[in-house]
């Protein structure tokens, strides 16, 4: 027998629907309607809409590119409209993940249609260059339209590229304090170097799980003992199917 159907077995009917019915309205209420979503209890595959943004040249479409397993090339085209791919993970080694991936382009004159982008995005991962402080000023008013723009769930990362430089402007500090005190993730890679690149994707995923299943958690007409006891249960089946994954 499966492990999906031992753990659904595990569980009373009632609680079953309860906590699909948590999910399915997360999803259904936040998402894109043209993303489909496969939502199987504890065997959900979770299927993100991620956003790259920031100015010009920061590196979106080269870290992209790395993330996917294409390599680096010194020079890609700015991506006018805007372009996705779409890529399998999983988190904690237990749950079924798949980002689709969209790039933008990060001219001024394009920002009206970097808008629309915003709006059914799980995450958004903010880029900026280490070694271009206009960049870096450039952050606040990103994340102003990313606020404006965007679902209030929505997950941010940020992320400093191109420390395979040597002419670096803005400092780990500086970075990680501006991101601290937006309630951002921070990371620093190279795409040129294949430095930190999965950890932005990663990450940001398992933030939007997490909120999916804090939301998940708000369920009506739930007194707070029965809430205990679901979360309780819950917490079991995941780290009963963890040592299952771990074990073999
Ligand atoms: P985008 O406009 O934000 O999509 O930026 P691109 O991905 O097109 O990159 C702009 C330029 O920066 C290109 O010449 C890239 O080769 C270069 N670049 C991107 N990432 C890195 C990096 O990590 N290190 C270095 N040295 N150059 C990079
Ligand atoms: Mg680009």
């Amino acid at each position: 027998m499966s492990t999906q159907n031992n753990l659904n077995n595990s569980l009373p009917l009632k609680q079953l629907s309860d906590r699909q019915n948590g999910l399915n309205n997360y999803v259904n209420n936040s998402a894109d309607s043209t993303v489909p979503h496969e939502v199987f209890l504890d065997r959900t595959i979770y299927k993100f809409k991620i956003i790259l943004v920031g100015n010009s040249s920061v590196g979106k479409t080269s870290l992209i590119n790395r993330y996917m397993g294409f390599g680096f090339e010194e020079n890609y085209p700015c991506t006018i409209n805007a372009d996705f791919k779409i890529k399998s993970l999983s988190i904690n080694e237990v749950i079924g993940a798949e980002l689709t991936v969209w790039d933008t382009c990060g001219q001024e004159k394009y920002k009206a249609l970097t808008r629309q982008y915003f709006k059914d995005a799980h995450g958004v991962i903010l880029l900026y260059d280490v070694t271009n402080e206009d960049s870096f000023k450039g952050l606040t008013s990103w994340l102003a339209e990313i606020r404006n723009n965007s679902n209030k769930d929505v997950s941010i990362v940020l992320v400093g590229n191109k420390i395979d430089l040597n002419d670096r402007k803005i400092t780990k500090e500086v970075a990680s304090e501006f991101a601290i005190k937006n309630g951002l993730f921070y990371f620093e890679t190279s795409s040129k170097d294949g430095i930190n690149i999965d950890m932005p994707f990663e990450n940001l995923a398992k933030d939007i799980v997490k909120k999916i299943k804090e939301n998940a958690d708000n369920e009506p007409n739930e007194t707070v003992e029965q809430k205990l006891e679901r979360i309780k249960e819950r917490n079991i089946i995941e780290r009963k199917r963890e040592k299952e994954v771990k074990c073999c």
